[in-house]
């Protein structure tokens, strides 16, 4: 078991299996793009497997896969079909929805146990500015067939001034019509432009505040420990609601997680700067002893919560985007 110094039992793992998308949400990367690490630096399917494989065996339970656009990776589906075999108990995906429609009947006989959605608007020219691309009727698509095939599902949506806070109600709304979790996220510096920013002005008060006057019965509801989303019902609600404190941080007391990003930095908070680099151990031979050792060692110096971690930084302020971390 992976227990930290402060008696947090990490069970969860998040994987970016690329660093590559085909949109450009102008809160996670330039219009141009980053610079995409070199293919010959990106984990490859063997080495993610073998990481798998090592965590699993140190108590890792549950795999998020993620990126940058995970389904832009060739072949993914060939990598999920081998991680399914693996001991995981679960297995989630974070997707922006526009290349997976055609995937999802197998996803789900592969059994994999929900699926994030990210949506940031329900208005095409909105979604097109956010994204500068215009393939909303593609994630609407996704989002049909996810529920057809009754993958659980939740959407991810980041609540912007001036960019989309005119959803926030008619997003609401799916969750009242249909059978989905709405999760509303805080805006984070993650943008990869390394201009200053100061985070959201949209923070998880605010947006209550919004769903609290639209609908005055909001209830909160228990969360399993490790949550980063509160949840709210709403009588007559099909799904339900959510926030995630991603700015304000409310959520690190019970943290769970460890991250890989496509390069195989270990990230053992989302707001530090990488531990160690697990795919170089593995390119330089080390055994899996000598490489669970390390991931134990790297799990009982996680910083106690993100601003702890983001203070460990010193002159080295976020800049990076959230596609080169894993969301
Ligand atoms: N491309 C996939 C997607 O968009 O779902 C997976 C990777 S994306 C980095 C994962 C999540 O991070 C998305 O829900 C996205 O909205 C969120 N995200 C990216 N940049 C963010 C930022 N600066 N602040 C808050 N959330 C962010
Ligand atoms: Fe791509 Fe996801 Fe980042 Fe948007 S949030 S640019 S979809 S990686």
């Amino acid at each position: 078991m992976l227990v930290d110094s402060h008696g947090r039992n990490i069970n969860y793992v998040r994987l970016a299996v690329t660093d590559r998308c085909n949109l450009r949400c102008f809160y996670c990367m330039p219009e141009e793009g980053i610079d995409y690490v070199a293919r010959q630096e990106l984990l490859t399917y063997e080495e993610m497997v073998r990481v798998i494989n090592i965590m699993t065996d140190l108590g890792i339970e549950k795999l998020r896969i993620t990126g940058g656009e995970p389904f832009l990776r060739k072949d993914l589906m060939d990598f999920i079909r081998q991680v399914v075999r693996s001991p995981l108990k679960e297995i989630h995906i974070t997707t922006n929805g526009t290349l997976t429609k055609e995937f999802i009947p197998e996803l789900k006989d592969l059994g994999i146990k929900s699926i994030n959605l990210s949506l940031d608007s329900l208005d095409r020219e909105r979604f097109k500015t956010i994204t500068r691309r215009d393939e909303l009727h593609k994630v609407l698509d996704t989002l049909d067939s996810l529920l057809t095939h009754e993958i659980p599902t939740k959407i991810n949506m980041v609540v912007m001034e001036g960019r989309n806070t005119e959803d926030i109600i008619p997003m609401a709304n799916l969750a009242a019509e249909k059978l989905v979790d709405v999760r509303y996220i805080e805006e984070m510096p993650f943008n990869g432009t390394g201009a200053e920013n100061s985070g959201t002005t949209w923070d998880f008060r605010k947006i209550y505040g919004v769903l609290q006057s639209e609908y005055p019965d909001i209830r909160k509801e228990q969360v399993p420990s490790g949550a980063t989303s509160t949840k709210y019902s709403v009588p007559g609600f099909q799904g339900s609601l959510g926030i995630i404190a991603a700015y304000s941080r409310t959520f690190c007391g019970t943290c769970n997680r460890i991250r890989v990003t496509p390069k195989g930095m270990i990230r053992t908070c989302l707001y530090d700067q990488g531990v160690f680099n697990i795919r170089d151990l593995m390119r330089q031979n080390a055994s899996d002893k000598q490489i669970g050792d390390a991931i134990a060692d790297a799990v009982k110096h996680k910083a106690v919560d993100g601003f702890a971690a983001e203070k460990q930084r010193g002159s080295f302020p976020i800049s990076e985007s959230m596609s080169t971390i894993g969301g």
